[in-house]
């Protein structure tokens, strides 16, 4: 279970139950820092990024989600569902340090049933089956055992007959969420990645094998589940390594009863020129491929360029991973390729 160095609780937050609840808690631990702000603006945290970083992943900040405005979230979900902002894992590719730059703690939200309530208006509105994800600004499992926020929100989806709820995660503490009535109305993926590159860029993560057996367990309690393989990296080897990754789950999965398709979201990877200074400046001798030179320069939806595989690298990828997985002895069903 994280520990954290320092909590920071916002104002509000003690206004909630949760917030009074995870106060005793942490206050009970010697060796977590408690502060209690005096307004709802996080202070105290290192100027300098690197620091900061350090510093932000060993925080976690108790708050209060006002904006009750959900981003969309494609190609996901239709809707992003914030529970948590923040990862205390310290992969160098993460969008979150793009994003949350300047905000690298945790932050958890207590005001819950807000958010929930929030989620069965946009249900109502939509008038058909709207899905939601809960991973879009953080990966929200390794708070779960302090909020039992997903745990809540699972129970709540499972009560919605046009309400879909999924996250992905590359922790494995799910214990706390077998015995709920899911209803089959959330998905539970997990991130993987070939094992060489979990190794060397996702530091602070679960192994490979830890997150394929946090896959069977939820599996087992009849979730539906599937795979988000991301980043891809096409560089030397590239094959064998990611062929070494479908075979292991394919051995893992082959005897393994499924209620549902184990499904798949791949996506390879791509930078931003913000993203390639943050990591540079946060991880200074970083290995990430990051050439502009050998990439294809591409505007996204948000307007800023972002820097992707060659055309050609990524047909080789999409039929590299349309043809192994096709031959998977389990069912399962590719949502996309990127
Ligand atoms: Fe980012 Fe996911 Fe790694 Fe957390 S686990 S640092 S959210 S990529």
């Amino acid at each position: 279970m994280f520990i954290p160095s320092s909590v920071l609780i916002e104002k509000d937050a003690l206004e909630y139950p949760l917030g009074q609840q995870l106060y005793e808690t942490f206050k009970e631990q010697s060796k977590v820092d408690v502060v209690l702000l005096k307004s709802n603006r996080v202070t105290g945290l290192p100027k300098e990024r690197r620091e900061k970083y350090e510093a932000g992943k060993k925080t976690i900040v108790i708050g209060v989600r006002k904006t009750m405005k959900f981003q969309s979230c494609k190609p996901s979900a239709h809707f992003q569902l914030p529970l948590v902002t923040g990862c205390i894992g310290q992969c160098e590719y993460c969008y979150l340090n793009t994003q949350f730059g300047d905000k690298p703690y945790t932050r958890v939200y207590v005001n819950v049933d807000d958010i929930l309530g929030q989620a069965k208006k946009y249900i109502d509105e939509m008038k058909e089956i709207t899905i939601f994800e809960g991973a879009a600004t953080s990966d929200p499992l390794p708070m779960e055992d302090y909020t039992h926020s997903l745990a809540k929100t699972i129970n709540f989806f499972g009560l919605q007959e046009k309400g879909r709820f999924r996250f992905v995660s590359k922790y494995n503490n799910v214990d706390s969420l077998l015995g709920l009535d899911h209803g089959n109305h959330t998905e539970i993926r997990f991130s993987i990645n070939a094992e060489d590159i979990i190794k060397k860029f996702e530091h602070k993560t679960p192994s490979l094998s830890q997150r394929l057996l946090g896959t069977q367990i939820v599996i087992e309690a009849k979730y539906p589940s599937g795979f988000i393989i991301a980043p891809v990296f096409l560089e030397e080897g590239w094959q064998k390594q990611y062929g070494n990754l479908l075979d292991d789950i394919d051995r893992t999965f082959s005897n393994v009863m499924l209620d549902h398709p184990i499904t798949f979201e791949i996506i390879s990877h791509r930078f931003t020129a913000r993203a390639k200074n943050i990591i540079n400046e946060v991880f200074e001798n970083s290995e990430l491929p990051m050439d502009e030179t050998e990439r294809k320069f591409k505007y996204g939806q948000f307007g800023y360029g972002k820097y992707v595989y060659q055309k050609e690298q990524l047909e080789e990828m999409k039929m590299f991973f349309q043809q192994r997985i096709e031959k998977f002895s389990f069912p399962h069903k590719i949502l996309y390729i990127i």
